[in-house]
């Protein structure tokens, strides 16, 4: 099993190693001739959602990873990479893979004071820290994108098919179940 990990900006090296703590090999996608490899599953790590989209498309991966993702290779975006993977952005045209129908909305909680920390439930998995940095919300989903977990009525994590797409940061804590969660889509596709 080998899990990429977009490393072009962003919180890229927490999600290695955690993956590495579950004993799960990983491998850094730069470039265009790092898609050469292969791998069963792709995490968008947060970070700057314009910033990641603009190289992703200078870099010439925007089109290969956005044709891999449509064809049902599993991905764990979080935070900044939820924005990448939604069909609507409020309040800006641009958007990027749009492989789930849903509408986010960019620093959901403010931009200086929209860090926090919590817990909640998130389906399938059980009762997990979730920890927030000028995170978006999820203000819309399509009717056939489940909802995973919510925090005071907002949504912040969805399911569609092999994507897995949260506004938090699993990364930056302990708990591992969302990761474990996201390599049991992977192994199943293997
Ligand atoms: N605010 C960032 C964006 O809109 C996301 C923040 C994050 O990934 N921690 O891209």
């Amino acid at each position: 099993m080998r899990i990429a990990v977009l490393a072009l900006q962003g919180a890229f090296i927490e999600h290695e190693a955690m993956l590495h703590r579950l004993g799960v090999e990983t491998l850094q996608i730069r470039q265009k001739s790092d898609l050469e490899n292969s791998y069963d599953g792709l995490i968008l790590p947060g970070g700057e959602s314009t910033v990641q989209g603009k190289l992703l498309r200078e870099l010439g991966l925007f089109e290969p990873l956005k044709e891999q993702i449509a064809g049902g290779l599993p991905v764990l975006a979080t935070c900044a990479g939820t924005i990448l993977l939604a069909s609507d952005i409020e309040g800006q045209d641009t958007t990027y893979f749009k492989t789930i129908p849903m509408t986010v909305r960019r620093n959901a909680y403010g931009r200086q004071l929209g860090s926090f920390r919590t817990t909640e439930y998130v389906q399938g998995i059980g009762e997990i820290p979730l920890t927030f940095i000028r995170a978006p919300y999820i203000a819309h989903v399509d009717d056939s994108v489940d909802v995973i977990c919510t925090v005071d009525d907002h949504i912040v994590g969805v399911q569609y098919g092999n994507q897995i797409a949260v506004s938090f940061h699993p990364e930056l804590d302990q708990d591992d179940r969302i990761h474990k969660h996201f390599l049991e889509l992977c192994c199943a596709r293997v």
